[in-house]
């Protein structure tokens, strides 16, 4: 099964989207970890990235595409995959329907001030990139991951500011992709106000995966 998942910055894309991949068996394609990790190896390209991430912009279209197709033609995405972070504006909807077929597009809708919350309590294990939140999903040991122990850390773009002008790129850029999903028929809306495991048990519903 090929699944997009789509949501502003906080509605728990990341957590549930690991939670779907663990259940499907198929891999969990985030293109922001994908652009973290190669801000990471420090390249000229990264270099590039870092500079759009930074100012919470989107980064070009072209070193998207580039990073994605390289890692959907992988081996183990033969089987489906579920890509958390890709599309986000139209052309790279149009740039995905010229060679993917994808089956269903999960909406996880959230209102504005729990977004926020969201995101201002956010915490990142920066090494195997499970996400916690300070207040609605404490680690066991403060500040430390509890699948591998690491340090855990705020996004450096995980600030208020910079999720305003995210949020305002999702409503202008991303909203429009919404439409399109539901007019060609492959989209599940999902409340995502709901905890973290009411919205999966949602999702598992909505996809026939009780
Ligand atoms: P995320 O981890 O999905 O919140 O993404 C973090 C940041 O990476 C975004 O604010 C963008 O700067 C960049 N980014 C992630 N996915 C894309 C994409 N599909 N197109 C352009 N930029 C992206």
């Amino acid at each position: 099964m090929k699944l997009i998942i789509l949501g502003a910055p906080g509605a728990g894309k990341g957590t549930q989207a690991q939670m779907i991949v663990e259940k499907l068996g198929i891999p969990h394609i985030s293109m922001g970890d994908i652009l973290r990790e190669a801000v990471r190896e420090k390249t000229y390209k990264g270099e590039i990235i870092q500079s759009y991430i930074g100012e919470g912009q989107l980064v070009p279209d072209k070193i998207i595409y580039e990073l994605l197709t390289e890692r959907i033609q992988s081996e183990d995405c033969k089987n489906g995959y579920l890509l958390d972070g890709y599309p986000r504006t139209m052309k790279q909807v149009e740039l995905l329907y010229g060679y993917q077929k994808i089956d269903i597009v999960l909406d996880i809708e959230v209102d504005q001030d729990v977004l926020i919350d969201r995101i201002t309590g956010r915490l990142s294990c920066p090494s195997c990139r499970a996400v916690y939140h300070v207040k609605a999903k404490p680690p066991a040991v403060e500040d430390r991951c509890d699948e591998c122990r690491s340090i855990l850390v705020h996004r450096s773009d995980d600030t208020e500011e910079t999720l305003k002008r995210r949020l305002n790129i999702y409503h202008i850029e991303t909203k429009p992709l919404i439409k399109f999903y539901s007019d060609i028929g492959i989209l599940i809306k999902i409340d995502g106000n709901q905890e973290m495991n009411e919205i999966h048990e949602s999702i598992k519903k909505s996809l026939g995966i009780g």
